[in-house]
C-alpha cells in the first residue's frame, strides 16, 4: 500500500466533504461548500511559511497562496478546485478514503484533490531543498463545478500580478490538454396572454411561440455544424430545460427554456446572446425576452508553440511518458485565464471517466508521477 505524501495528503482532502451546492438549498450542510478544506488548506500551506489567504465570498471561499524566489523571472499559477459534484446515489462512502490495489477510492480522488496532493507533496519537497526556482501562485478555487464563481475571484484578487502562464489541474491522465470548448447558459421567456382553454383564440399561448423558438434553436446545430473548428469540432447547442403554464384549461401565458451552447474559442457570453437574438427574430415570435446568458466555462485554446506547452512536453519526455497534446470534452477553469490573455494548460492524474462516477478512484501511480513532474517542473527555472 503507497504511504508516500502525495497518497497520504489526497487521503486527508477526501476526508474532508467540499461537495458544491449546485444552486440548490436543500443540501445537507455538514458536507455542503468548500470553506472546510479551504481551511485545511490554507493552514497546511501556512506551515510551510506560505503566504496564503481565503479569497472571495466567506462561505465559499478559494485559497491563494504565492511564493516569491529572489531572481525568477516567471510566476506559475497552479490551480486545484474544492469543490467536487454532490454524492447522491454513491455506492461508497464518499468520504472514506479506501485504497484498494492501485486504487484510492472517494469523492474528489480523481476530480480533482489528487492534483492537489501532487502539488503539495512537490512544494513540500521543494521548499526543503531549497530548490524552487520559479514564483508560484497554488490557488484552490470554489465552484468550478457549476459556475466558475471562484476563479473568477481569484483572477480579481492577482489583478496587479497575474502569473505567465496556468495549470489547471484535472484528470487527463499526465497527458496535457491544450484546448477546450467553452460553455455559456441561456435563459428564454416567452410571454404570451392568458385566457380559458376553451376559448384559445382569445389568448397568446407562450407555450406554442416557445416551441417554435425551439425549432429554430435546433436548426442552429446545422450552421454550426459547418464551420466546425480543426482541433475541437463544431460548437453545439442543446435545449435542456422547459417549463411553463399553470393548468391545463388556461392557456399559459408564461413558458421559459435553458439551453447549453458549447462555445468555441472566439465566442462568449455576449455573441452568444447576439446569435440567440438572430434566432429569436427568424422563429417571428413576438414576445420573447433573453433573461440571462452567462459563460459558465470559457473556451481553452493554447497554442502548441507556447513555451509552457514545450516545457511540460519535454518534462513529460524526460519521464517516458505521452507528450503528445490532446483536447478534452468538459470545460476547465484555465479557459478563464486563456480569456483573460494568460497561456494555460490542463494537466493532472487519474482519468475524467472515473470522475463524478459513483465509485469514484483515482490510480495512486499517477498521483505520484504527477508530484514527481511538479517536483521537476518547479525546480527548472
Ligand atoms: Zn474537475
Amino acid at each position: 500500500m503507497s504511504d508516500s505524501p502525495s497518497i497520504r495528503h489526497l487521503r486527508d482532502y477526501i476526508a474532508i466533504p467540499s461537495v458544491n451546492p449546485m444552486d440548490r438549498d436543500d443540501g445537507d450542510p455538514t458536507i455542503i461548500g468548500e470553506k472546510r478544506y479551504a481551511d485545511h488548506l490554507c493552514e497546511q500551506l501556512r506551515r510551510l511559511s506560505l503566504d496564503a489567504e481565503l479569497v472571495g465570498d466567506d462561505n465559499r471561499p478559494s485559497v491563494v497562496a504565492e511564493i516569491r524566489v529572489p531572481g525568477a523571472t516567471e510566476t506559475l499559477l497552479v490551480a486545484s478546485h474544492l469543490d467536487t459534484v454532490p454524492v447522491d446515489g454513491m455506492e461508497i462512502d464518499p468520504f472514506d478514503p479506501v485504497i484498494d490495489g492501485e486504487r484510492l477510492y472517494g469523492r474528489g480522488s480523481c476530480d480533482t484533490k489528487g492534483g492537489m496532493a501532487a502539488l503539495m507533496e512537490a512544494v513540500e519537497k521543494v521548499l526543503q531543498r531549497g530548490s524552487l526556482r520559479r514564483n508560484l501562485i497554488i490557488v484552490g478555487e470554489s465552484d468550478e463545478e457549476l459556475g466558475s464563481k471562484g476563479i473568477g475571484e481569484v483572477i480579481r484578487h492577482l489583478s496587479d500580478r497575474p502569473p505567465d502562464w496556468v495549470i489547471a489541474t484535472e484528470p487527463t491522465n499526465l497527458r496535457i490538454v491544450n484546448r477546450h470548448k467553452g460553455i455559456v447558459h441561456a435563459r428564454l421567456r416567452a410571454h404570451g396572454r392568458a385566457c380559458h382553454s376553451s376559448m384559445p383564440e382569445n389568448g397568446r399561448n407562450a407555450l406554442v411561440d416557445l416551441a417554435r423558438v425551439v425549432i429554430e434553436l435546433e436548426r442552429v446545430n446545422e450552421s454550426l455544424a459547418a464551420q466546425p473548428d480543426s482541433k475541437l469540432g463544431p460548437g453545439t447547442l442543446s435545449v435542456g430545460l422547459m417549463g411553463g403554464g399553470a393548468a391545463p384549461n388556461i392557456v399559459p401565458d408564461q413558458a421559459w427554456l435553458v439551453l447549453d451552447r458549447r462555445t468555441l474559442p472566439g465566442e462568449d457570453a455576449k455573441s452568444i446572446a447576439a446569435e440567440l437574438r438572430d434566432v429569436i427574430a427568424r422563429s417571428q415570435v413576438e414576445k420573447i425576452e433573453i433573461e440571462s446568458c452567462e459563460a459558465m466555462k470559457d473556451a481553452l485554446e493554447t497554442d502548441e508553440a507556447e513555451a509552457c506547452v514545450r516545457m511540460c512536453q519535454d518534462l513529460l519526455a524526460a519521464n517516458r511518458l505521452d507528450t503528445a497534446t490532446t483536447i478534452a470534452a468538459f470545460g476547465t477553469d484555465a479557459g478563464s485565464y486563456g480569456a483573460a490573455g494568460v497561456p494555460g494548460i490542463v494537466w493532472g492524474p487519474g482519468s475524467i471517466e472515473q470522475a463524478h462516477t459513483s465509485r469514484e478512484w483515482v490510480d495512486t501511480r499517477q498521483v505520484e508521477q504527477m508530484a514527481n513532474l511538479f517536483v521537476q517542473l518547479l525546480e527548472r527555472s
